[in-house]
């Protein structure tokens, strides 16, 4: 019987090699996913979006191999809100198998009834988690939420709030008329506070101890918790925290625990601060991620864990990119 197959998949620019590798991609999960072999293949359409213009799809799928198929590559015409640098594909085959599409990449976005995935990234402060987290939001086009900004927005409401004494009973109400809202611009997360973007003052030095300290409150665990799980239900993302593979998303299909030593975590967030332009003192810098890492490591509710079926990664001597291209293949072998 003849069916039609659909799929797309994204490049993050217009560059041959990377137009190769990604039809490559598609192509041959498409024939993974349905079972195909090529003699089976009736042709393969492909369409493109006009920002790329440096080789064409069908010349990429000749190149993978596809060399008895009909091949046909268009252009797309320019339409607002289109998503960016995509390729996308209708191949025509035989078989009596029932289809699937195959959407990769920034693609996955065009169809989120097809596959819904969370990936949980915990850790200590330092372990690389957010960049890695930002990073394979934007490969996978996923959202991506950085859950450690929710406890630091708390912590700075409570100094806002003139509150130090960080117990259940003096901060229950601040949580009661807590106005905390998450958004998304151009892929970015901004935490408003009462209206007010708190993105940046969230990142001072002083905040992230306090942060430490007020996350240890069951009432405030609860209340960040239950945003967390809402936002993650909607959509595919990628969170990273202390407990989110643990606690807040146990089913989440990919689980990963990621650490580093305490001298390159300290040296990280040293480099960090220092080129925001925060002065910071390496010694006092080290004596705090300790001091963070035994908080969050201790407390009583839902403490820093690694969930047992999470893998574990040791960062200490990987690149970031070494970590990404780890963590995608992990997912890719999967999905
Ligand atoms: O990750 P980040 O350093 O921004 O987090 C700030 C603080 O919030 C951490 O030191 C930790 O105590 C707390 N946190 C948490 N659970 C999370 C994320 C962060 O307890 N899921």
């Amino acid at each position: 019987m003849l069916r039609a197959i659909r799929g797309a998949t994204t490049v993050s620019m217009d560059e041959p090699k990377e137009i190769r590798v990604a039809v490559d991609e598609l192509l041959k999960e498409i024939c993974r996913r349905n079972d195909l072999r090529e003699e089976q293949i009736v042709c393969i359409l492909f369409s493109n979006t006009s920002d790329i213009h440096s080789f064409y799809p069908a010349k990429a799928a000749r190149e993978a191999g596809f060399s008895m198929s009909p091949l046909f590559s268009s252009l797309e015409p320019d339409i607002e809100g289109a998503l960016p640098f995509c390729i996308r594909v209708m191949l025509f085959a035989e078989t009596d198998s029932s289809v699937k599409h195959v959407y990769l990449r920034g693609a996955e976005i065009l169809r989120k009834d097809l596959k819904r995935f969370s990936i949980a990234l915990d850790g200590p402060s330092g372990s690389g988690k957010s960049t890695i987290a930002k990073r394979l939001a934007q490969s996978f086009g996923i959202l991506y939420l950085d859950t450690g900004a929710m406890y630091r927005a708390c912590a700075l409401k409570a100094q806002k709030s003139h509150i130090s004494d960080f117990t259940e009973d003096a901060i229950q109400p601040l949580m009661d008329q807590l106005n905390l809202e998450i958004a998304y611009q151009d892929g970015m997360q901004h935490t408003y506070l009462d209206g007010i973007d708190v993105s940046e003052d969230i990142r001072r030095p002083e905040v992230s101890m306090a942060a430490s300290r007020i996350s240890a409150l069951a009432c405030v665990r609860k209340k960040m918790v239950e945003m967390q799980r809402k936002i993650a239900a909607e959509q595919s993302c990628v969170l990273d925290g202390r407990d989110i593979g643990s606690f807040v998303l146990p089913q989440a299909e990919f689980k990963f625990f990621m650490t580093a030593s305490v001298d390159v975590r300290a040296r990280r967030r040293y480099d960090e601060l220092s080129a925001k332009g925060f002065k910071v003192d390496f010694g006092a810098l080290r004596r705090e991620i300790e001091e963070r890492d035994h908080n969050d490591a201790t407390r009583e509710f839902s403490p820093l864990r690694r969930a047992e079926d999470a893998e574990f990664i040791d960062t200490s001597s990987m690149t970031i990119e070494d970590v990404v291209a780890y963590i995608r293949r992990k997912i890719q072998e999967k999905v």
